[in-house]
């Protein structure tokens, strides 16, 4: 059975999305880091855009710790 795979969204490196992949669709946790990084500063500099809250978009299921 072939493992499906994803793209890195931050290094575009191939991901197998299997469950061994604890970041997927990362390629691993500093890349993670990174998009989130990324995708707060953005938050943050758009001034007047805040109707998206903690309950807004659903997001991926995130692996528990
Ligand atoms: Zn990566």
């Amino acid at each position: 059975m072939k493992a499906p795979r994803v793209r890195c969204p931050t290094c575009q490196r191939e991901v197998p999305f299997t469950p061994e992949s604890k970041f997927r669709p990362f390629c691993s946790e500093r890349c993670r880091m990174v998009d989130l990084g990324a995708w707060f500063a953005e938050e943050r500099s758009i001034p007047g855009e805040s109707a998206t809250g903690p309950d807004g978009p659903a997001r991926p299921d995130e692996p528990a710790e």
